[in-house]
């Protein structure tokens, strides 16, 4: 055995009986070794002593843009569109594969720090992104969402997107055991048209890819789609095969009652990103509506440039307190599902469920540790309340990977932060926003 966690609350999100007191969880070889309340027979090469701490499944960000990071704070009061087209596309422009790789790394070192195991991360420069997953650690579904509004200029097999994918299939996709995949995606409706879809979806199925595309954000955007098409974004993107792989449909804050219907049947999960939904003014997606119909619902935080940080307790705390305040039925949304989507149901978006969302021999040794040694976290009447209304993203004292430490009490394992930090100072904010 590798590592012993000994004496540690356990949150093991298993049906029945999800929390273990003064448990024990070991890890051999990346994986879950043992489960229970009983000390292993087995000697540990590394015990950590787990009293006053809780051990739980890492967390799943299901939708971001990691490569944005370095626009935190950069555009905080505009709607989509100006934001999107008037801020966003016009400074992502000076991206390059360097920059993006320091934003990237950037939104990785943020993300172990706050308990994140795995990313979703639709981006430009997906082979730089995919070299800082690889290299940090962290698990991530990566993939570049085609963008082409002109069809006179778009061709498929000579596109942009299509050249990285092949790239990313060759060099990066299912690289160390499964960890680092591509995804097939599309930006979103509104920013292509139907042969792109048809393709992105043939492409998907021929590769076996998951696939991950911007959906019904605004309002704006959803009346668009109906006016241009005659159908929602979710039936138009379906008539052309979009969803015909396991699918990451973030947002879908307008999306009706017959298009929630249709994404259960295709079976794919709405990633829910409640603080850049609030912050851009774009709505708030109808969550218990969309469990009652069989979703699966993941939660993500979107970029750094619209929800400000990484940080997946804020965003399960705001999903709650959204679904509470909007139906004015505080029973509508439990702690539990929130846990459950920025665990379980990540993992399911991301096609990873079987292999980790739960502390259950067998499955990777995706685990972090938060410290419950403060007044904000004491007393513990219930784990979810406690993780969802109380506990932040800077209650996470040890990231571990596929039994690997990537994170532990304000030491990066894999990430050189200062080196990382001089690299931001030095090149990547002067290149992109000018000296
Ligand atoms: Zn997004």
């Amino acid at each position: 055995m590798d590592t012993l966690f000994s004496g540690a609350c356990v949150l093991t999100m298993e049906p029945g009986s999800p929390v273990l007191r003064n448990a024990f969880v070991g890890v051999t070889d990346g994986k879950i070794s043992c489960v229970g309340t009983q000390p292993p027979a087995q000697a540990a090469k590394t015990v950590i002593p787990c009293e006053g701490k809780l051990l739980m499944p890492g967390l799943v960000n299901a939708h971001t843009h990691t490569a944005m990071t370095i626009l935190r704070g950069y555009a905080d009061d505009d709607t989509l569109q100006d934001w999107l087209f008037k801020k966003v596309f016009p400074v992502e422009a000076r991206f390059t594969p360097r920059t993006a790789r320091a934003g990237a790394l950037l939104a990785i070192a943020e993300m172990l720090r706050f308990g994140v195991t795995s990313l979703t991360c639709m981006d430009p420069f997906i082979p730089d992104i995919a070299q800082a997953c690889l290299e940090s650690g962290i698990n991530a579904n990566i993939g570049n969402g085609y963008l082409c509004t002109d069809p006179e200029k778009y061709d498929f097999a000579s596109d942009g997107v299509t050249r990285q994918n092949m790239e990313m299939l060759q060099r990066f996709h299912m690289a160390d055991n499964g960890r680092i995949r591509l995804d097939a995606s599309v930006h979103a409706e509104y920013t292509s048209f139907g042969r792109v879809w048809s393709d992105a979806a043939r492409f998907a199925l021929d590769n076996g890819l998951n696939m991950h595309v911007h959906l019904s954000e605004t309002e704006r955007e959803h009346k668009e789609c109906i006016e241009r098409w005659g159908k929602t974004p979710a039936a138009i993107l379906d008539a052309h095969g979009l969803f015909g792989t396991r699918t990451t449909a973030a947002h879908a804050v307008w999306v009706s009652d017959e298009d929630m219907e249709l994404l259960a049947r295709r079976g794919a999960a709405v990633a829910h990103n409640p603080a850049s939904n609030m912050k851009l003014g774009s709505g708030a997606a109808r969550i218990a509506d969309m469990r009652a119909k069989g979703l699966h619902v993941a939660l993500g935080t979107d970029s750094a440039c619209s929800s400000n940080d990484l940080d997946l307790f804020w965003a399960m705390r705001l999903c709650l307190l959204l679904q509470k305040g909007l139906s004015r039925n505080p029973a509508c949304a439990p702690a539990e599902q929130a846990v459950r989507s920025a665990t379980l149901d990540g993992a399911w978006a991301q096609g990873r469920d079987g292999e980790c969302g739960m502390v259950r021999q067998g499955m990777w040794a995706d685990l972090i540790l938060l410290d419950l040694d403060a007044p904000h976290l004491t007393p513990v009447h219930d784990v979810y309340s406690l993780l969802c209304y109380s506990a932040r993203g800077s209650d996470v004292c040890l990231t571990m990977v596929r039994g690997k430490t990537l994170y532990r009490s304000g030491e990066w394992l894999t990430i050189d932060w200062e080196r990382l930090k001089a690299e931001l100072n030095g090149f990547v904010m002067p290149h992109v926003f000018g000296a």
